[in-house]
């Protein structure tokens, strides 16, 4: 196996998922395995999802329906996003539960449904302010009866997404009343959901049919007792000593104060680790160094990233001398400001989901149960 690879703790995964429904009040799960399972890979993460009991799953494309359903995944798949006309066949064949938030596509579905002899079940998405996709609320009657017409689908589901439920109790309580308004015209015999991560952290008494929650499954939200899942771990392929003056990598944008240990560890921004991140970054050692005091056993010792992140390695700086078979962790399961995608994300200015959607396809992912290895992708 390539000696940098994504190791995925499906324990905490369970806790995650746990923490998230005691919250909704024991209501069912969508898990939402969208971008790979934000990064952790869906297949195996959406097999777990279901072993636990989740209701079904929930991803933003048909390529990744398809990946699933190639992989037997036989569980309810709702397709989130506003259903383009395109897409209405693919979607009938992978039996994907799509959204739908235009009249257009719908008719479109329709009309690929009964050319199949068949009734495709849908959700219907409302915008209750966010802004991006659904009806509007105020066309819910309008909807309802333009739906009747539509021998070819059969609406299951109904729901709206939060925009701010993380920020704004205001607007998400608006939010809510709204989806209340549809809830009141179309009647209690549907599938309602509405909740996110941060709107089932938050809003606990929403209580609707089910929670659809994504990033706390990867436990990415810090402060809310969500516990990351998974550590990005690499063995160093060069340990060697530089004399002082040295630069180090493109542009020369480190250079060694003394005589320094470094080691070069195989990733780079091709498997998702930001280039930002040059000489702010540290990687956490574990393992034993040799030092000054003879050999020391670390647990975690910090390590600076030092110079450029190339394509496919980094350089690192370490205390003394260790041996190629030496872990380091590149990302840890915390919320680290310097090593863990959270703190990744706090360093480049955006949210912890983009660095956890980057890693990369290429890296191996090694999953566990039990601490035991319960299953592993090749990258
Ligand atoms: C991504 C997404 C979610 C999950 O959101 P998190 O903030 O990751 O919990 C839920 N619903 C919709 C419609 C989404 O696009």
């Amino acid at each position: 196996m390539r000696p940098a690879w994504l190791e995925v703790n499906l324990d905490l995964l369970a806790d995650n998922l746990n923490l998230l429904r005691s919250k909704a009040g024991g209501v069912p799960a969508i898990g939402v395995i969208k971008a790979n399972a934000y990064g952790h890979g869906a297949v195996e993460v959406g097999r777990e999802l279901l072993r636990l009991g989740v209701w079904g799953l929930a991803v933003a494309t048909v390529g990744e329906g398809r990946e699933l359903r190639k992989a037997g995944l036989e569980a309810p798949i709702l397709l989130m996003g506003s259903l383009h006309p395109d897409q209405a066949g693919e979607v009938i064949e992978l039996g994907l539960i799509p959204t739908i938030s235009t009249l257009e596509s719908a008719r479109a579905l329709d009309v690929r449904a009964r050319a199949r002899g068949r009734t495709v079940e849908v959700h219907l998405e409302f915008d209750t302010g966010m802004g991006r996709t659904g009806f509007p609320v105020e066309d819910a009657n309008a909807v309802k009866e333009g739906f009747a017409q539509l021998a070819g689908l059969e609406v299951t589901g109904i729901y709206s997404h939060f925009a701010d439920a993380e920020g704004n109790t205001l607007w998400t309580e608006e939010q809510i009343a709204n989806l209340a308004k549809v809830q009141a015209g179309f009647g209690p015999d549907y599938f309602y959901h509405l909740c996110n991560t941060a709107g089932t952290m938050n809003f606990p008494r929403v209580g609707l049919a089910a929670v659809r929650p994504g990033i706390g499954l990867y436990g990415l939200l810090p402060g809310l007792g969500l516990k990351p899942i998974a550590r990005l771990l690499a063995k160093p392929t060069l340990v060697k000593q530089l004399p002082a003056g040295h630069k180090i990598g493109y542009g020369g944008l480190y250079t060694t104060q003394s005589k320094e240990w470094i080691a070069t560890l195989p990733v780079g921004y091709a498997d998702g680790m930001p280039r930002l991140l040059y000489n702010r970054a540290t990687v956490k050692l574990l393992g034993t160094v040799e030092t000054r005091l003879g050999e020391v056993e670390t647990m975690g010792l910090e390590c600076p990233v030092v110079g450029r992140i190339s394509m496919d390695q980094i350089t690192v700086k370490l205390p003394g001398p260790v041996g190629l078979d030496t872990v380091f962790e590149v990302t840890t399961a915390d919320f680290d400001p310097t090593s863990s995608l959270w703190g990744w994300a706090e360093l480049t200015g955006t949210v912890s989901y983009e660095p956890a959607v980057r890693l990369a396809a290429r890296l191996p992912r090694v999953y566990l149960r039990g601490g035991v290895e319960v299953a592993r992708v090749e990258g």
